[in-house]
């Protein structure tokens, strides 16, 4: 049975991308993807095992322990991992598994799985990411400050990225990663 492919998305906070996975979850009901663990706060209408593994930080710390996680990151005060087995598992059984994480996980996933496809999702401008930052209104200034200075620093690192899609209307960027997607299936793998 062939292998599923490990699809990778990351891009700055505020670029879209949970906005992108969510339609792509639409068009795509079969596709898996990963829940991360992470030790920030829920955010409204955020559940426990379905946008995030809630944990605390001593529970974090036992998971990174344990070996738990394929790859883990501090990410603007917060620990974000993705669970180790359950991506495994899913490459195993034949299926496709996406992750959305952030660039440091990410490039650490690429020691894991250098056959991983890796998509750097990219905002039109500088500006309408700091647009974007601001729009959620759940940020503080000092948060919004601080997402905006790593994002500068991740789109710096996306040059060990596969391909780069530009997030300028939602449908837009989905078509390009399905293309994507499928092109890597069409892919010869010797
Ligand atoms: P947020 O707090 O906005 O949900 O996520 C913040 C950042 O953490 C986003 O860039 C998101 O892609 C990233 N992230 C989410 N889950 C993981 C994970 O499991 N590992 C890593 N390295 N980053 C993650």
């Amino acid at each position: 049975m062939a292998k599923g492919i490990l699809f990778v998305l990351s891009g700055p906070s505020g670029v879209g991308k949970g906005t992108v996975c969510s339609a792509l979850r639409e068009k795509l009901p079969d596709l898996v993807y990963s829940v991360s663990a992470t030790t920030r706060n829920p955010r409204l209408g955020e559940e426990n095992g379905v946008n995030y593994f809630f944990k605390t930080r001593e529970q974090f710390t036992a998971m990174m322990e344990q070996d738990q996680l394929l790859e883990y990151a501090e990410y603007v005060g917060n620990y974000y991992g993705t669970p180790r087995d359950f991506v495994e598992q899913t490459l195993a059984n034949g299926n496709d598994i996406f992750l959305e994480i952030e660039v440091q996980g990410a490039l650490q996933v690429k020691e894991k799985f250098p056959e991983g496809v890796f998509i750097f999702l990219l905002p039109p401008s500088l500006d309408e990411l700091n647009n974007r930052i601001r729009g959620r209104g759940t940020e503080s200034q000092a948060t919004i400050d601080h997402r905006m200075s790593v994002a500068v620093d991740e789109i710096g690192l996306m040059q060990h990225y596969d391909y780069a899609v530009v997030n300028d209307h939602i449908d837009c960027a989905c078509e390009r990663i399905e293309s994507i997607m499928t092109a890597e299936h069409c892919k010869v793998r010797i």
